[in-house]
Parts: structure tokens; C-alpha cells; sequence
């Protein structure tokens, strides 16, 4: 007997222990616990869940927590609280839920409730609901969201304009042309004919409003399905997806071109985006987004070579003349890689004493294959496009410094030797070492050598040590001679005299040719004469064909001629025999 009270003693305590281990978790942790009837009326909640609502226990027992725990926004209707009724085999109430509620002060706050539903010891169902306040992780999972969506746009979005950049638009054209192997993706280059223009005259906020003006203008006129990009400065991409023929898509590309040729308002001003554009539409089956690219590229290369403002289609015409120049672009290369080329050198006469001064060393090239002589207008633009015009020039100058030192052998060490010096060549990290290296190997005299140096708007760079305008200084000051190329014809002729540290200047051709049929040219020609005797620097004049026009150019006071009156350009291996043939007898020739 005394046992079995024991063991009923026992099992009390043990009861009162189990209670009271619930009672310490339930009303110390920090969810709100309720346990309601299926209507959803409270029948009895914790302290937690009074201080997430803001509520008094005895305001809500007996209460629906949906007549107060909803923001205003959502409430439920009376009618509908009315209709509640849990449904314990509804599975999405398994689940955890996330709801906005509201305290009784009007504060919003996220909620996440979880439901389980049990039958008391008298057979009536209950629901269990644990709610916990998730304000905190939520606001911050929704700022990351957000903050990841930024991200992501601005990777994939030019900032400025709003449309995507580079690798939106690469990933874009390559989805576009696995989905539609059928040949129907066509791409539009487009590319601005005035932007620097822009920037220049009116300033860099004049020429972000042209850029937004242009992303915005293409992107109004494309189909849903279409994408326009910025793919650099001031270079946009129009992906058409639905584009039937080249035909099609020249009509889409003319639409735009008309589009962008309206002036806008910018700042009282009034500005126009005027394009070129290229075009070219895939083959059915080639899903190759760089053949595309590169086609597309070809077409807009003609375009603004055939006058700009217009759009050009990459067609069978075209695409014979792309794998022609593709081709000798290869050749080209190939011959920069061997150091290939041929050179001639044209003689410099001075009329005073009719003695030859020197020569221009002038690049040409032989095609393996044809045997046919290519000139530089021919070559020159191709190898400037694939970045080797700085190489092609460093074998020039070799090869003119080779020329100097077999001149000197044979006799002729009083000539001086020219080159070309492309920008290219100016900017090469190993200009200046390679030419001194090979000047001070051969022991050259370095007032003998002439760099020709072409006008072009960079030498008044703001960057003064890496402008030419430096360079030229650096070679004047280590003793070579520095002309001005086709002087005449290029961008600011007059004020580089002043600016720029000058040994002479060569009067190009087409000024000189026709100095006696056009009086505008003779005046000109003569005033540049005079301006570079009265700075006390050299003037060459070029391209003189007759004796006429040599004895003119004498009269205005320039007697160092080059032209065809004098020689044709003359191959290497020529020079020694026509220097013996020259009338005037030079010491060195027995
Ligand atoms: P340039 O430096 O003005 O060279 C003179 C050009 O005029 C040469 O053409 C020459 O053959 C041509 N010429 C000379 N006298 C006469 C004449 O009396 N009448 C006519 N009609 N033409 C004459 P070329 O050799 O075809 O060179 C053309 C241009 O290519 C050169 O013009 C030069 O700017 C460039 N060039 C040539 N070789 C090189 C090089 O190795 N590197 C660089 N960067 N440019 C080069
Ligand atoms: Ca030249
Ligand atoms: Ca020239």
C-alpha cells in the first residue's frame, strides 16, 4: 500500500515536473503560441504572443486574431471572419506561412505562422499556432533581393543609357541564334558619324544626352522581341530576332537611320545623332555570333567609307570583297611576321646645286603567290585595321637605317635617309631604344636620318609626355631630323610650325601638282615657302613631275624637290647604279 502511494507520489511529481517544464518554455520563449477552436477564436495564448500584437490577453480571448491582426489594407470582411473555419487536412496550412500583420499601435510587422492541429481528452479539435516575428530577416532578405537585382542590371546595363552593355547584348544574340536556327536573327551595327564632334563643341553632357537620345530612340522603334545595346563609346547593336531577309532588315535599319537624323533639344540646344549603320542577316544553321558580329562590322566599315549617314547590307557583293581583304589582311600579317616587304627609295634633289640629298625610303608589297606589286594605298589601310602599321614601320625604319649604312659603304655617306613614322609607330614602347640601338650600331650620323611624321590632331595632346609633340622634342634633342608629312593637307598646318619643334616640312603633292593651273594653290604654296624660310626651317617639295614646276618652286625659294622629274621611286638593289648615272659627280664615284 505504501509502495503503490509512492509510486502514485512519484508519477504526480512527475506529471507536475512535465507541466511545469511546458509552462517555463511555452510563456518564456519568444513565439507567440495560441491555441484556437477551428472557428479560429483564441482560446488561450502566451505572454510572447500578447507582446508581438501589443495586446492585452483578456482584449483577444474568444477573438478571431483576424479581426485585428491585419494591416488595413487586407482586412477581412465581418462576413468572411465569420465564414472561417480551419480545415486540418488542408495541406498548404502544414507549410510555413509568411503574412504581414499588424499591431495594435498600427505598426506593420512580418509574421510567420505555423499550424498544427490536435483533439483534446474531451474529443474537441484544436489548432495550434506558434507566430514569430520575422520583420528583421525579411526586410533584409527583401534588401538583398534588391540589392542583387541592381547588381545584376548594372552588370548587364550601360549605366548611362539604360540599355545592355557588351555582354548582355553577346549572351542576347547567342541565345537568339540557338533558338533560331532557321536564319532569321539579323544584326544592325550602328555607329554615330558626329560624336566626337559633339563632345568636342558643345561638351561631355552634350554627348551623354546624344547616347541616351540614340538608345532611347532605337529602342522605342524595335519590337518587343528585339534588343538594342551600347557596345562601346558610341557604338549600339540591334539584335532582330524576327527578321525574314536582309531586305527586311535594311527597312528596319532605314527606319532607324531617318529616326535618329531629327535634331532634339538638349539644354536649349539643338542636337542631332547622326549614324552609320551595318548590316547582316545569319545563314540558316550558322548559330556562330561572332561570324555574325564580324559581318556586321565589314558592312559598317563601308558604310562610313562610302560617305556615312547611310546603312550598308552585307550581301554576296559585299561578302566577296570581306574574304578578299580577309585574306590579304592574313597575307599581310604573314609578311609583317617575316619582314617581307619590299622597299624603293625616292631621291631628294637640291635645284642650288643639283646634287642629291637623300632618300625617302617608301614601303611596297610583293604577293607571294601573284608576283603582283601592291602600293601603299593598297596595303597601308589594311594593316592600320589589324593593328601592325606600328611593325610594318619599325622594319621600314630597319630597313632605312640598313640603306644608310650601305650607302656609306659604297661611298654615299654624305646622304641623309627619310622614313615614315605612322602614330602607331610614335606610340611603339621600342621606337626610340630600337632606332638608337641601330643608329649607334652601324655609327650613323643622326642629323642624317629623317623621321616623316604625318599632321594629325593628336600633337597638341594634353598629355604632353606621351603626345607626339614629345616625341618629335625627344628625337630633335637626341639629333635626328623631324619633317612634317604631306604638309598642306592635314589639320592645323600653320600653328603646328609655331608649336611644334620641326626640322622642315614636305609640301604635299596634290598642293604642288597643280601650282601652275590653279592660282589658289600657287599662293598657298608660296606662303608656305616663305613662312618656313622666315622660321628658318626645311622645306621639300613632293610630287614635282615636271621641270616647269621645279624651277617655280626654285623661284619662290624652295630648291629641295622630290618627284617624279627627278626619279621614280627606285628599287634597293637599283641605287648605287642610278646615283653613278647622275649627271653631278659625287667624290665618292671613281
Ligand atoms: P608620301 O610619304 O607622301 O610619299 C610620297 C608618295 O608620292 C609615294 O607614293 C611616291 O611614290 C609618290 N610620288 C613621289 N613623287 C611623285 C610624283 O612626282 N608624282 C606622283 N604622282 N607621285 C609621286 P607611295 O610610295 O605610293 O606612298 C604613298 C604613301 O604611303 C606615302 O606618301 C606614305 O605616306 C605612305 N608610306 C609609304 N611607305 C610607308 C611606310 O613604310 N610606312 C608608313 N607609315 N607609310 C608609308
Ligand atoms: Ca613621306
Ligand atoms: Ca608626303
Amino acid at each position: 500500500m505504501r509502495q503503490r502511494l509512492a509510486s502514485v507520489q512519484d508519477r504526480t511529481t512527475a506529471i507536475l515536473k512535465d507541466l511545469e517544464h511546458y509552462r517555463l518554455s511555452v510563456e518564456n520563449t519568444s513565439d507567440g503560441i495560441l491555441l484556437q477552436d477551428l472557428k479560429g477564436r483564441i482560446i488561450w495564448c502566451n505572454d510572447a504572443y500578447c507582446d508581438i500584437m501589443r495586446v492585452e490577453k483578456s482584449d483577444i480571448i474568444g477573438r478571431n486574431p483576424m479581426e485585428f491582426a491585419f494591416p488595413d489594407d487586407e482586412q477581412p470582411s465581418q462576413a468572411e471572419i465569420d465564414a472561417f473555419t480551419y480545415d486540418p487536412t488542408d495541406s498548404r496550412l502544414k507549410s510555413l506561412q509568411l503574412f504581414r500583420n499588424k499591431r495594435s499601435d498600427g505598426n506593420l510587422f512580418w509574421s510567420q505562422l505555423s499550424v498544427a492541429f490536435r483533439t483534446g481528452a474531451g474529443g474537441e479539435d484544436y489548432a495550434v499556432l506558434v507566430c514569430r516575428d520575422v520583420t528583421q530577416q525579411v526586410e533584409r532578405e527583401i534588401y538583398l533581393e534588391d540589392l542583387t537585382a541592381r547588381l545584376e542590371h548594372e552588370a548587364t546595363h550601360g549605366n548611362l543609357t539604360g540599355v545592355p552593355n557588351r555582354g548582355a547584348f553577346l549572351n542576347f544574340i547567342k541565345a537568339a541564334l540557338r533558338n533560331n536556327p532557321d536564319g532569321t536573327v539579323g544584326l544592325l551595327h550602328v555607329d554615330l558619324d558626329n560624336f566626337k564632334m559633339i563632345n568636342d563643341t558643345h561638351g561631355h553632357s552634350a554627348g551623354d544626352a546624344v547616347l541616351r537620345h540614340t538608345a532611347q530612340t532605337i529602342k522605342s522603334r524595335l519590337r518587343k522581341s528585339d534588343m538594342v545595346a551600347r557596345i562601346g563609346g558610341d557604338e549600339f547593336v540591334v539584335v532582330c530576332c524576327d527578321s525574314a531577309d536582309l531586305e527586311y532588315l535594311g527597312a528596319v535599319g532605314q527606319r532607324l537611320l531617318g529616326a535618329l537624323a531629327n535634331p532634339f533639344t538638349w539644354s536649349d540646344r539643338s542636337l542631332i545623332a547622326e549614324a552609320s549603320i551595318g548590316a547582316a542577316q545569319c545563314e540558316a544553321g550558322n548559330t556562330d555570333a561572332e561570324d555574325l558580329l564580324i559581318k556586321a562590322d565589314f558592312a559598317l566599315y563601308e558604310a562610313k567609307r562610302s560617305g556615312r549617314g547611310c546603312i550598308e547590307l552585307y550581301d554576296a557583293s559585299l561578302h566577296d570583297r570581306h574574304a578578299h581583304e580577309t585574306r590579304l589582311a592574313s597575307e599581310l600579317a604573314e609578311a609583317i611576321d617575316t619582314g617581307t616587304f619590299d622597299f624603293s627609295f625616292q631621291p631628294v634633289k637640291n635645284l642650288w646645286n643639283d646634287k642629291v640629298i637623300g632618300f625617302e625610303t617608301l614601303a611596297r608589297w610583293i604577293h607571294p603567290d601573284t608576283g603582283r606589286v601592291y602600293s601603299p594605298a593598297e596595303f597601308l589601310p589594311i594593316i592600320e585595321d589589324i593593328g601592325l602599321l606600328g611593325e610594318l614601320d619599325m622594319i621600314s625604319m630597319m630597313t632605312a637605317l640598313e640603306k644608310k649604312a650601305s650607302l656609306a659603304r659604297s661611298g654615299f655617306g654624305d646622304l641623309r635617309i627619310s622614313f615614315n613614322a605612322s602614330p602607331e609607330l610614335l606610340a611603339h614602347p621600342d621606337f626610340i631604344n630600337r632606332l638608337i640601338w641601330a643608329v649607334e650600331a652601324s655609327n650613323l650620323d643622326r642629323n642624317h636620318i629623317t623621321i616623316e611624321v604625318l599632321e594629325t590632331n593628336n600633337f597638341g595632346d594634353t598629355a604632353e609626355t606621351s603626345s607626339q609633340g614629345a616625341i618629335i622634342r625627344d628625337l630633335k634633342q637626341a639629333g635626328f631630323q623631324v619633317f612634317l608629312d604631306d604638309f598642306g593637307v592635314g589639320y592645323a598646318g600653320l600653328s603646328h610650325l609655331a608649336t611644334l619643334d620641326l626640322s622642315g616640312v614636305k609640301i604635299d603633292r596634290s598642293l604642288v601638282s597643280c601650282i601652275l593651273t590653279d592660282d589658289v594653290s600657287f599662293k598657298i604654296v608660296r606662303k608656305a615657302i616663305e613662312l618656313c624660310n622666315d622660321l628658318s626651317i626645311a622645306v621639300i617639295a613632293e610630287g614635282v613631275e615636271d621641270e616647269t614646276t621645279a624651277r617655280t618652286l626654285q623661284d619662290m625659294g624652295c630648291s629641295l624637290i622630290q618627284g617624279y622629274w627627278i626619279s621614280r621611286p627606285i628599287p634597293s638593289g637599283d641605287i648605287v647604279t642610278w646615283l653613278t648615272h647622275e649627271q653631278v659627280p659625287h667624290a665618292a664615284i671613281s
